[in-house]
């Protein structure tokens, strides 16, 4: 049978396509020209910890929401990982139309990873004159997500929008629609978010510290100097990290420091945080710099002095790349909030997980940037409330970062479980329910949620599940015979498939859940014809389908999809088959980035203890709406697709969705 989405490609190919949503909206909404329409996109919303909450009453707001609308179950993307499910909504389509499939994708030409939703380059031609490296033309920032997005349709309909931390839409420039970049930003370093401690701590274990540099101090009389690496200095032939230095004076009796960095002095007590510090990297002197911002937190003073800088994150006032959409906005954000952080995700889960943060820490930093945001909401909402026809987005990433680190609290099931759970901070998961439900309280007592004219979404875009076992999904296709090893005395390496012989590799895992034929003509050194690829990954998605967990004789695997062969061939970054993992499961550290393990199956002994890169049908997202819904279980492109209904806006053929809201 024709679906509606072939039905509507075949309707626009035959030019009556315009024609279909008039005829639409006489039988459902008339376009609404004042209607006013505001999303809130909480990550990670989980269904069931929603009604378990609401359920205890924990959730006075979003129970009054769904009771005026409703709150239905929404059907994620696969893989219901962020930049894929976003993208989703964000184009009203699917991966073979957006071309996002996993966090990292891998380049079959080079074999190499990359971060899929965006590529920063420098420039390709430069001149060399003395030790300097002047470019001839600027470096290239793209967005690898394809196709329009839905607020380009809205500012074709003259429907001012604006969106907000949008994840996978870095970089971001249009000036006709307000955005401010997200998930997927990176830090003034070019990584996502790497922190800097500094300590006088002998021997501080900093080969085990992941995510972030280790700076050694030593005190002289009290007084300690050392310098924050920078952005690299791309202008210099060789390329030095840019260097700020940072003076340290110590009052152990008194249990505080000072401490400045370029023009500006502090006074911190242990346990304190400074506010945003501005930073100047010099290229070359007196003629080119590039701005940063950081923030410090003191973590001890004696007898091991111990500072926490955060990442540091483009500047908003001055940024060196794409990161808001026109310098309007950008003045406006200036002259309002001031300085905020700017890096895709702001936790510092890398900080928690390496102990260099603890649990207290990690939260308390967590708060500030949650209060951070709602003072950027605040900002939003009273321009949205004087507009009269208006699109707002805006997006919240703490729900999913503390559902992430604070899982193994409440859960008996984890490697990490302590039954000592009631310590600092508590339930740091239902914590966070609370403060969204804060936030939207905030909201709807700004906002009339019975006025006909405004449509008012809390959506998420997946849900949560434990993250107990992993697994090494390239050691598992090693012993199944499918990857070859150049040296079996070296299995366990975690250097990107350097001991791997791919003339006789049959297929590989790169990304959280995305597995690849090593395919003729399309790999570097691929060796399976493109004829014999439906066999092996027939054979290979059936064995995967019986792997069981040899310490619970579960089975690890629920879902598997094998991308169909034409998306596969229109994009040589889409994978081939993408795995659904079952509750508790998630490919292993080490294998995500093409490593080996000793054994398939281990712990997951990280305080990163929750995920939901699982199998889609077992981690729901959620959508809350003041009008009622009329499908059992909406799939994200049909919030997409509501949206563009909603403002009697024709919905592009590539889009999936179907609208939701009757009359
Ligand atoms: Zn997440």
């Amino acid at each position: 049978m024709m679906n509606r989405r072939d039905f509507l490609k075949k309707a626009t190919a035959l030019g009556i396509g315009g024609a279909l949503y008039p005829l639409q909206h006489a039988l459902g909404a008339p376009p609404q020209h004042k209607l006013k329409m505001l999303i809130l996109g909480i990550d990670g919303m989980d269904l069931h910890l929603a009604h378990v909450y609401m359920q205890k009453g924990v959730l006075p707001n979003f129970s009054k929401l769904a009771a005026v609308g409703g709150l239905r179950a929404v059907s994620s993307s696969f893989p219901p990982q962020s930049p894929v499910a976003w993208s989703d909504f964000s184009i009203g389509a699917t991966s073979r139309t957006h071309g996002i499939y996993d966090f990292i994708h891998r380049d079959p030409a080079t074999m190499m990873p990359f971060h899929s939703t965006s590529r920063v380059e420098g420039p390709e031609k430069t001149i060399s004159l003395g030790g300097l490296k002047i470019p001839l033309l600027d470096g290239k920032v793209e967005l690898l997500r394809k196709e329009r997005p839905f607020w380009e349709y809205l500012h074709d309909h003259d429907i001012p929008a604006t969106v907000f931390k949008m994840p996978a839409n870095f970089p971001c420039e249009n000036p006709k629609v307000r955005m401010v970049s997200g998930m997927g930003t990176p830090d003034l370093r070019g990584g996502y978010g790497s922190f800097t401690l500094l300590t006088s701590a002998p021997h501080y274990p900093a080969e085990k510290v992941k995510g972030g540099l280790v700076v050694p101090l030593k005190f002289k009389a009290q007084k300690a100097t050392a310098s924050l690496a920078g952005p690299k200095n791309t202008l210099r032939v060789d390329e030095p990290d840019t260097l700020v230095p940072i003076t340290i004076w110590r009052d152990q009796k008194n249990n505080v420091a000072r401490i400045q960095i370029q023009d500006r002095q502090f006074v911190l007590k242990s346990g304190e945080w400074t506010d945003w510090i501005p930073l100047s990297f010099t290229m070359i002197p007196h003629l080119s710099d590039v701005k940063g911002i950081c923030r410090l937190y003191l973590k001890s003073i004696h007898p091991d002095f111990c500072m926490y800088v955060s990442p540091i994150n483009i500047d908003p006032s001055d940024p060196s790349l794409p990161i808001i959409s026109s310098e309007n906005y950008r003045r406006e954000l200036e002259q309002s909030v001031g300085y905020f952080y700017t890096q895709g995700l702001p936790a510092d889960t890398k900080a928690l997980s390496s102990g260099v943060l603890d649990d207290v820490e990690y939260f308390e930093l967590e708060q500030q940037i949650l209060a951070e945001r709602n003072r950027m909401l605040d900002h939003e909402l009273s321009r949205f409330a004087k507009q009269d026809k208006a699109f707002l987005f805006f997006y919240f990433s703490s729900l999913d970062q503390n559902a992430h680190m604070f899982w193994r609290i409440h859960d008996r099931g984890h490697p990490l479980f302590r039954e000592n759970s009631n310590n600092p901070p508590g339930n740091a998961i239902m914590h966070m329910y609370r403060a969204m439900d804060k936030m939207l309280g905030d909201v709807m007592d700004r906002l009339d949620i019975h006025d006909p004219n405004l449509r008012l979404i809390v959506m998420s875009d997946h849900g949560f599940a434990p993250f107990r076992r992993q697994v090494n999904v390239n050691t598992w296709l090693y012993e199944k015979g499918y990857i070859e090893l150049k040296n079996i005395q070296h299995r366990e390496s975690n250097n990107y498939f350097d001991n791997v012989n791919w003339t006789k590799t049959v297929a590989y895992n790169v990304g959280i859940n995305a597995l690849y034929l090593n395919l003729k003509g399309r790999e570097k050194y691929g060796i399976i014809p493109e004829s014999r690829a439906n066999q092996f990954l027939d054979r290979i998605r059936q064995e995967l389908l019986d792997l069981r967990d040899p310490a619970t004789g579960r089975k690890a695997v629920s879902s598997i999809r094998i991308v169909p062969a034409r998306a596969r061939r229109d994009n040589p970054f889409a994978p081939d088959l993408i795995l659904g993992w079952s509750r508790g499961y998630r490919t292993s550290w080490d294998s995500v980035l093409g490593g080996f393990s000793p054994q398939v199956f281990s712990d997951n002994n990280d305080k990163w203890s929750g995920d939901h890169c699982i199998d889609p049908a077992l981690v729901p997202a959620v959508l809350f709406s003041n009008k009622a819904v009329q499908k059992a279980r909406p799939a994200l492109v049909d919030i997409t697709a509501t949206i563009l209904a909603e403002y009697g806006i024709p919905l592009p053929s590539y889009m999936e969705g179907t609208p939701l809201f009757g009359v």
